[in-house]
């Protein structure tokens, strides 16, 4: 019987965990003819989640858990699930029941039918604001711009991905991770399914609009280095522009015999250099961080315990 693995990155959940567990257990008891693991990532709750996800583990084996030493963050919560997973297949889902459990019989049935990585697209937003509709839709549309890699559209982490993708995904080991465009980079036999966002059952979000921006440069430059060519586009204008200006301001002196109106020239086109250094100095910046914090080269995260049993970290 082949092993289905769901993966559930868990941070403050305590009170989505009751309801998801319900729809969980209904889904697999429904669902005969394949094997199911539930594997919790406690990504360092600070309410009792888990608690809760012990206590499921006791009366269910069916549910697994990864407790975190600390809070890494849902990008590692969702590698360590990788990591984790002993299934032929995994499937990403949200613990607020945003993604609905009742569209893994379809994701499924596409994965028999030979597809690897069967994501599911929302077809509206229930319960999210204005802002962050129209601030992720920028966010694809940049993303996309800076790559030839598709990326989905309207698309989260909400999939199922055959043990070739998962193989694949663990072997992108960088720090600071961005799932999408791992999803799109590896590549392999891709498949839409649409479905309709809820709104969180309960609890509140884990992001605030911080997050949301880091996770969002992290995206661009985790993926594409064409910020660091930015640089080139700008210098070329302004070099002709500088050179052109020049060229008028010599001409002009010797034959009409003029002093130059200096000060406010020189404001100005110092104030627009030193604009455009600092903003490049910011993309370079940006680059020599990841490198730092690439090479440092450390573990993504560490495991107090997997299903209760201490983590020695050899
Ligand atoms: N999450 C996590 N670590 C974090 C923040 C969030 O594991 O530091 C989990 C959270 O428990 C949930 C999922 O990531 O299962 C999505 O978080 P949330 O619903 O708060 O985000 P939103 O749906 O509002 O984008
Ligand atoms: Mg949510």
């Amino acid at each position: 019987m082949k092993k289905i693995s769901i993966l559930i990155p868990a941070y403050n959940e305590e009170e989505s965990l009751p309801h998801l567990k319900k729809r969980l257990i209904e889904l697999m008891d429904k669902i005969k003819n394949y094997e199911f693991e539930v594997l919790f990532i406690n990504d360092g709750s600070k309410d009792k989640t888990v608690e809760i996800i012990r206590d499921y583990r006791k009366e269910d084996s069916r549910f697994n858990y990864v407790n975190f030493s600390r809070n890494f963050g849902k990008e590692i919560a969702m590698i360590a699930g990788l990591d984790y997973a002993k299934g032929d297949a995994v499937i990403f889902m949200d613990a607020d029941l945003q993604d609905p459990p009742e569209l893994i019989p379809e994701l499924i049935k596409y994965w028999e039918e030979g597809y690897d990585d069967v994501y599911a697209r929302r077809s509206s937003r229930k319960g999210e604001t204005f802002m962050k509709k129209f601030t992720s839709k920028m966010y694809y549309r940049v993303l996309q711009s800076l790559t030839r890699v598709p990326i989905q559209k309207d698309t989260g982490d909400f999939r199922l991905l055959d043990r070739r993708c998962v193989n694949a995904l663990k072997k992108l080991r960088e720090s600071q991770r961005c799932s999408k465009s791992m999803f799109s980079w590896i590549g392999y036999n891709k498949k839409e399914v649409m479905y309709e966002r809820d709104p969180r059952i309960a609890g509140t979000t884990k992001w605030n609009y911080k997050k949301l921006i880091d996770l969002a440069i992290d995206g661009i430059t985790a993926f594409t280095t064409s910020p660091l060519r930015i640089s080139t586009y700008i210098a070329i204008p302004t070099f002709l522009l500088l050179f052109i200006y020049a060229i008028y301001v010599i001409i002009k002196c010797i034959t009409f015999n003029v002093a130059v109106q200096a000060f406010q020239a020189i404001i100005l086109l110092i104030l627009f250099f030193s604009g455009i250094q600092i903003m490049l100095f910011g993309i370079i910046g940006e680059y020599l961080g990841r490198i730092f914090n690439e090479t440092k080269n450390r573990p993504l995260y560490f495991v107090d315990d997997y299903n209760g049993e201490k983590e020695q970290n050899n």
